[in-house]
């Protein structure tokens, strides 16, 4: 069946995947293997040593390929070794316009690392994409987007920002971690090349750590595809089956994920201590329309702030959780906090912190799939303690 006529939740669990051709297993094997038997030398069976390709890894990117409509998938060890892999088709001189409120870990390589190449890195706010354009220059060859961003889940518009690297001829990559291919996919409104923290949702078990890029043109999967066999940041074939097997569910997770999401987001937005609520579902979020409008729905990531500001209320209120649990990363099955303020923020002074919409008492939540009333009465028996 082709991958294109399957409807998504059918694409997760067939798109790729085929019975092993040697057993008829059913389930992908894990092709625990470094090297190939060659008939003679270059005669093979389409394999040949592990860090070029494998049997799991290559199941795992055609899948990846199918969920965001796109025809060349590339897997890595981590989604900071998937947004290293695309840096490197950049050559010094070259000059990256950026969104301002970016993934920390994407911030630093760019900066720390890839500034020592004299690659040239602008950051904007890019909630209105006319300003953006200001910031191209000659030198100007990428556009990196993240939409919907950490932690104030703002909404970059994929398809203004698509339109605005085609008329300057840069490629216009999409950080997609935050939403999934179930909500969202950047190559159908424009974008050149998807990347991925299979780490988040992809994977939704936190018990991987991987990255992927997937995009469209064959030039530009060659050129990711030399990177990802020369500079050899792949990922395991156990891990690739356990993304596997966690892609299967990605469609049931989402759509609980964004039904708490969506009820916990509205509770919160009624409770007398809560301050502000960032969610995209709300209509009055800035930019709720394109959020409508690109994504299928909003997700399950939302932060909220707590009325007088208070950080000693937010770290009692966080130490007083008995089902969240507070710690990095999201997109897992289990409900998770994090204080953007001290941990994924911590870097940045707290007037610039203010300045981005991260206020001291701000805590972003990653809700799982747990039973929500659950969910909600933690929450409650938290927010009494403040
Ligand atoms: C986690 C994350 C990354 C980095 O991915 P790792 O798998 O942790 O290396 C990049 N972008 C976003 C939006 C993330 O949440």
């Amino acid at each position: 069946m082709a991958s294109k006529k399957m409807r998504f939740n059918t694409k997760v669990i067939h798109a790729g995947i085929e019975p092993d051709p040697a057993t008829g297993a059913v389930m992908t094997p894990i092709y625990q293997t470094s090297t190939y038997h060659q008939e003679a030398p270059g005669v093979n069976k389409g394999f040949e040593y592990s860090r070029s390709s494998n049997p799991t890894r290559k199941v795992l990117e055609d899948n990846l390929a199918a969920l965001e409509n796109g025809k060349h998938a590339f897997t890595f060890g981590s989604g900071m070794a998937a947004t290293d892999a695309i840096l490197r088709i950049l050559k010094s001189g070259d000059e990256l316009v950026s969104t301002n409120d970016l993934y920390g870990g994407s911030y630093r390589l760019f900066t720390k690392l890839y500034s020592k190449f004299n690659i040239n890195f602008k950051f904007v706010s890019m909630a209105e994409m006319e300003k953006v354009e200001d910031a191209i220059s000659e030198q100007t060859k990428m556009l990196w987007v993240e939409s919907p961003t950490n932690p104030t889940l703002n909404i970059i518009d994929i398809e203004a920002a698509a339109k605005l690297a085609k008329k300057h001829n840069l490629i216009l990559v999409v950080d997609n971690t935050f939403a999934s291919p179930y909500l969202q996919n950047p190559l159908d409104l424009g974008a050149d090349v998807v990347m991925h923290s299979i780490t988040k949702y992809l994977g939704g078990h936190s018990d991987v750590l991987m990255g992927a890029l997937i995009c469209n043109d064959d030039k530009l999967a060659e050129d990711i595809g030399f990177v990802q066999k020369s500079s050899g940041a792949v990922p395991g074939p156990q891990d690739c089956f356990l993304v596997l097997r966690g892609i299967k569910t990605l469609h049931l997770r989402m759509e609980r994920h964004c039904e708490n999401g969506a009820a916990i987001a509205k509770w919160l937005k009624a409770h007398p201590k809560v301050g502000f609520v960032n969610w995209p579902g709300f209509e009055e979020h800035p930019n709720h329309r394109i959020a409508k409008a690109q994504m299928r729905d909003f997700g399950g990531m939302l932060s909220f702030s707590l009325k007088g500001n208070s950080k000693e209320d937010a770290f009692k209120l966080m130490s007083s959780f008995e089902l969240f649990s507070l710690a990095e990363s999201l997109g897992g099955v289990e409900s998770l906090i994090c204080h953007p303020a001290s941990m994924t923020h911590a870097s940045l002074s707290k007037e610039d912190r203010e300045k981005a919409g991260i206020p001291d008492s701000l805590i972003r939540l990653s809700v799982g799939v747990e039973d929500v009333n659950d969910l909600i009465e933690d929450l409650e028996q938290a927010l009494n303690k403040v």
